[in-house]
């Protein structure tokens, strides 16, 4: 990725060459159409003048008339070249200072998408990194021992198998969110109920939901939203996952909705540990964690499934908010048109 980062100062510099051709292509054709006009109403001023002159200078020549009026001539295309060299010459200082500007402005959306793509490849490569260094490490050290009891053996593999684990979940959560960022085909987009989506995401939850005893209620709406069903599924199954996992034992997750004009709000809501205020302003962001050393150690996640939940949402017209109270809990809102 940081091999593009040449191509796109090559890019500036045509742009820019592009931008200060135009400003010049400009400039000079107006001054060559201003040069052309001066001097041809200069020389017809000056035949005015001439036959005018005849009729006052009885005792001039007029080849004399002629040759002062020539001069007179020569001296304004003089002074009109000058002038307009110093104008282009100024336009060619000006238009070179406004155009990089421009083509600096005009690319910097590029260059922003390609910082953000090669932040997430570093990052990427990164989590896909940590399994793969632990397993490595292992199998050597299982290795340098001349023999290995069955035991042991086993232990090495159960440990390798949670990395592959680890891995297969990242993996997946990756090829969803280059998924999620491919253009969006509606041809099969359909009315789906939002209690049947709501249910499908919350079934996926239920062993870890009973096993930390945390309810989840979900609306009762006869409520319709349009989309992808698979889609919508995967928006909702990271935010209730969430709220599950930055739970205590023995709290509740509530789920409700509200329609009002063409919108559906989705409101999950949770007793969790609440984001904080420096958090807040992140937690969307890819690879994200909140406050690592308090969460990454305990709960399992790579900072992927809100950006997923997020770029599903705008995929459908909507939008994802949440407001947060550390230690008390957090209100994620996903707002969807309805059908
Ligand atoms: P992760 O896999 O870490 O959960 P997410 O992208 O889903 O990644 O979330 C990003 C971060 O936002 C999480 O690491 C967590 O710190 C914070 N977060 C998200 N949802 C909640 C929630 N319901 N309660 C508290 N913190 C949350």
């Amino acid at each position: 990725m940081a091999s593009l980062k040449p191509n796109l100062s090559s890019a500036r510099t045509r742009l820019m060459a592009t931008y200060l051709s135009i400003i010049m292509a400009l400039t000079l054709g107006f001054s060559t159409v201003l040069y052309q006009q001066s001097i041809s109403e200069a020389q017809s001023n000056l035949i005015r003048q001439q036959s005018g002159l005849k009729d006052f200078l009885f005792f001039t020549q007029p080849e004399d008339i002629a040759r002062i009026n020539n001069e007179q001539l020569t001296m304004f295309r003089r002074n009109l070249l000058n002038r307009l060299v110093v104008l282009n010459v100024g336009m060619l200082v000006l238009g070179g200072g406004v155009s990089y500007v421009l083509s600096r402005r005009s690319l910097r959306p590029l260059e922003q998408t390609l910082d953000a793509q090669s932040r997430f490849t570093s990052d990427a490569a990164h989590e896909l990194r940590t399994p793969l260094t632990a397993m490595k490490a292992e199998i050597e050290v299982a290795l340098m021992s001349k023999t290995i009891s069955d035991g042991d053996a086993r232990e090495v593999l159960y440990s390798n198998l949670e990395e592959i684990g680890k891995l297969d979940t990242l993996t997946a959560a990756l090829l969803r969110l280059a998924r999620s960022g491919d253009s969006v085909d509606k041809s099969h987009w359909q009315d789906y109920r939002l209690t049947d989506v709501l249910e499908s995401a919350s079934i996926r939850l239920k062993e870890e939901s009973s096993k930390r005893k945390i309810s989840i209620s979900l609306p009762k709406t006869k409520a319709l939203i349009h989309g992808d069903p698979d889609q919508l599924i995967e928006l909702f199954v990271p935010l209730l996952s969430n709220a599950l996992k930055y739970s205590l034992e023995g709290t509740k997750i509530t789920v409700t909705s509200k329609k009002s004009d063409n919108k559906i709000k989705v409101n999950i809501a949770d007793q969790g540990i609440g984001i904080t205020a420096v958090d807040l302003p992140h937690i969307f962001e890819r690879f994200y964690r909140a406050d690592q050393s308090r969460n990454k150690s305990k709960v399992n996640g790579y900072g992927l499934g809100l950006s997923l939940a997020d770029s599903i949402a705008k995929n459908h017209n909507g939008k994802i908010t949440v407001t947060s109270e550390y230690g008390k809990g957090s209100i994620f809102v996903v707002e969807l048109p309805s059908a």
